[in-house]
């Protein structure tokens, strides 16, 4: 197949779906965490579709959703201080903080830019020589290459007023608390695309490996999707547990090594707390000493009071897989995409806003 709509074709989805319900196989949880997944999964009703074979259950794929409360409080209180411009990506606008978020703060007379990209960002700061211009550095894998080499651009123009505030998550941390927590009984994930083509499958091999969970790379399309659904039954069919690719198009098992080079030549990897899993060892990205000026942590002194998420959201236990979005009683109701509770109902990519949006009579 080489396009587009070949990966979306209503027949050849029908066939997979019935290929799939026809092997000899038991009904097995499978878990996607990427976002992009989830919402395809929503949009192309590839769940109802494969039921029979497969329960498909979303996981931390968001990096919106993921990012903590503490995290987004932090970024509130600094984007108050004098001085301060607040640079973000937009869907980040909306997200809960403990008592407000980034919309209201600029309704109240914070001065918070929705940039597209970290290069938007160092551009503002280039423009506005006497503020500061602070850069949520938010997403996985696939964006910190794209913050990181706005650092090293701010860096050679020797800008004194962009810092970046890094909330950056890496994913095979993520799966290795998942596959260790008993709650979750995962019997394969669908591992995300483009996160891939960054990493390559090798960092995941340690979860067939270690915890005999196989592993398949999809890509975004109704058709990858259940490719790799496809895959993964076989693997379980086999009693195998391997990491491999359905993205052949876009993922080369050593990923990209010079986005990785430049990610490394900035960050160091450290420690990071996610909504929903708490703290996972080396799961997120510090500034390294050569660009600790660019750490927005070490330029502000801020500290915001002990974060409390939003009364009656669940939004953890549906990212760590364990609730379903429907079984959160504030779904649909008091917690809807025009007004939402929780983070995985602001995100576009969220699993609450997927449901909700694609929810089928
Ligand atoms: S960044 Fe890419 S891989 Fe990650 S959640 Fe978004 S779409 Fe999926
Ligand atoms: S329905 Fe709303 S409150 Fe409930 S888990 Fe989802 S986002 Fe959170």
């Amino acid at each position: 197949m080489k396009y587009v709509d070949e990966y979306r074709d209503p027949r050849a989805v029908r066939e997979l779906a019935d290929a799939i319900n026809r092997m000899d196989v038991s009904r097995s949880c499978l878990m996607e965490v990427c976002g992009t997944h989830t919402m395809s999964i929503a949009r192309y009703g590839l769940r109802e579709l494969v039921a029979a074979r497969a329960a498909l259950i979303s996981g931390p794929g968001c990096p919106v959703c993921v990012t903590a409360q503490e995290d987004i409080d932090w970024f509130l209180e600094a984007a108050r201080l004098p001085g301060i411009i607040a640079a973000t990506f937009g869907d980040m606008m909306r997200v809960p903080g403990s008592h407000s978020n980034l919309e209201q703060e600029r309704a109240r007379g914070a001065d918070v830019r929705v940039v597209y990209s970290p290069a938007d960002a160092v551009e503002l700061a280039r423009r506005n020589p006497d503020r500061q211009v602070v850069f949520f550095g938010v997403g996985f894998e696939t964006t910190a290459p794209a913050v990181a080499m706005s650092v090293l651009e701010a860096k050679a123009d020797s800008l004194a007023n962009y810092t970046v505030f890094s909330a950056h998550k890496l994913i095979p941390p993520a799966l290795k608390a998942l596959v260790a927590a008993p709650e979750l009984a995962v019997n394969g994930f669908i591992l995300p695309g483009h996160v891939s083509v960054i990493l390559g499958s090798k960092p995941y091999e340690f979860v067939a490996r270690e915890h005999r969970v196989p592993c398949v790379i999809a890509g975004f399309e109704p058709v990858d999707v259940l490719q790799a659904v496809r895959m993964l039954l076989a693997q379980i069919a086999d009693e195998r547990a391997e990491v491999e690719i359905a993205y052949g198009r876009a993922v080369m098992p050593d990923g990209n090594p010079r986005a990785r080079a430049v990610v490394g030549e900035v960050f160091d990897v450290a420690d990071a707390r996610w909504r929903g899993l708490g703290e996972v060892a080396g799961s997120g990205l510090s500034f390294n000493v050569a660009h600790r000026d660019f750490d927005a942590r070490a330029r502000f002194d801020v500290s915001p009071p002990p974060a409390v998420e939003p009364a009656g959201c669940r939004c953890g236990e549906v990212l760590r897989g364990v609730l379903a979005p429907e079984q959160c009683a504030l779904f649909g109701e008091r917690c809807t995409p025009r007004d939402p509770v929780g983070p995985c109902m602001v995100s576009s990519e969220g699993s609450c806003a997927a449901r909700h949006r694609y929810a089928r009579a």
